[in-house]
């Protein structure tokens, strides 16, 4: 039987091993917690600077079972966690968080969807398709342009097409790898914001205030945070992001991307379950940034302060920006925080910088 809260030298256990892991494991490690990772990746970033790496699979069962005896507590730093593996976990006695509510919501964009319209947040008009027959009338429903995406397994833009008219829609299926997918109306919005939000294992909530985000290429480029927002847009953020993690029966730092409309109307564009890009200016901008208060949420400690201390502009180094660290680094006004990836690949985040802008 787990106490809460754990007490420091407890061992959190990290799903993946990327730079999300990484700095969830930095934090924890503030916190006086271990962490431990199980990655198929040999050499990831996260596995440099944990207690241990179980480099596995994620569906292989020996694997699964060290991974589940050395943790107190389980989460992940990415969604696309298969939901076998947490199911296992889950049967070999390990206390998943977030649940696997959380993560089946967040892998499929139709249940995604549908979750958060039952839970009172708006999203575009969408439609699910499972043959490219079905796109033209949803599409004839939803209005032109319509986005087909893949129902599961899209990130950073990929696996999604614009439908610009009758007709494209065998090609665009195609394209999208012949695979069950969703339709969704173009949100006509001003604006892409997120939220980055927390709750506790006592259902004490901690939302910070929004970033605004701007995407090239579908990646995330910079979040410029706090972004201005008049009251009734904070409150309806903070509204939505409550109504999401309270029906979710959530632990840990969620992400909900926004759309904000030309009417100040919000609309859920994704969640997700952890720790999340547009949230990395916490780290330098708020009293405890997104990764702490992550671990804070997990291992059932109180949450932190999420004061903002600065204006913060988090810029993404992708590929070969990143070679630009001697600058930044010599840059009094701005923090750099790299993953310590060895291999630089066009469009891959290598690392991002905090642009601190002065205070609130
Ligand atoms: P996603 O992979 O769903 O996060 O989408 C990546 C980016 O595509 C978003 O950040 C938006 O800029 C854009 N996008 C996604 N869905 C829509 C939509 N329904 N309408 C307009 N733009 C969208």
């Amino acid at each position: 039987m787990t106490d809460f809260p754990l007490a420091p030298g407890s061992t959190l256990g990290i799903l993946g091993g990327g730079q999300l892991g990484r700095m969830l494991a930095l934090a924890a490690a503030r916190l006086g917690l271990d962490c431990v990772v199980l990655t198929p990746d040999p050499d990831s970033p996260a596995s440099r600077v944990v207690k241990q790496t179980f480099v596995a699979p994620y569906d292989d069962p020996a694997a699964l079972a060290a991974f589940a005896a050395a943790c107190d507590v389980v989460t992940y730093e990415f969604e696309n966690v298969p939901a076998q593996c947490v199911d296992a976990l889950i049967a070999l006695g390990a206390l998943v968080a977030p649940g696997p509510q959380a993560l089946s919501a967040a892998q499929d964009r139709v249940a995604e969807k549908t979750f958060l319209n039952g839970a009172g947040a708006a999203t575009v008009a969408f439609a699910s398709i499972d043959h490219w027959e079905a796109i033209g009338p949803a599409a004839q429903g939803l209005g032109y342009p319509a986005l087909l995406k893949t129902r599961r397994e899209g990130y950073d833009g990929k696996g999604q097409i614009w439908i610009e008219k009758s007709g494209d829609e065998a090609e665009a299926f195609a394209a999208i790898g012949s695979r069950p997918a969703i339709l969704e109306a173009r949100a006509d919005f001003v604006r892409e914001l997120s939220v980055i939000a927390a709750r506790g294992r006592d259902g004490e909530i901690a939302i910070y205030p929004l970033g605004e985000n701007h995407h090239e290429n579908g990646v995330l480029r910079r979040t410029t945070a706090p972004a201005p927002a008049d009251q009734a847009t904070l409150e309806q953020a903070e509204r939505i992001a409550a109504q999401i993690m309270a029906g979710l029966d959530y632990v840990g730092v969620m992400g909900v991307e926004l759309f904000q409309l030309a009417d100040g109307q919000l609309l859920v564009n994704e969640i997700a379950p952890r720790v999340h890009n547009s949230g990395h200016w916490t780290q330098d901008g708020c009293a405890v940034d997104q990764f702490e208060q992550h671990v804070r949420a997990v291992a059932g400690w109180p949450l932190g302060s999420t004061a903002v201390m600065a204006r913060v502009e988090m810029l993404n180094l992708l590929g070969d920006e990143v070679e630009a660290w001697p600058r930044l680094a010599a840059d009094p006004d701005s923090r750099l925080h790299l993953y310590g990836k060895r291999e630089t690949v066009a469009g891959r985040k290598m690392g991002h910088v905090n642009r601190m802008r002065g205070p609130v």
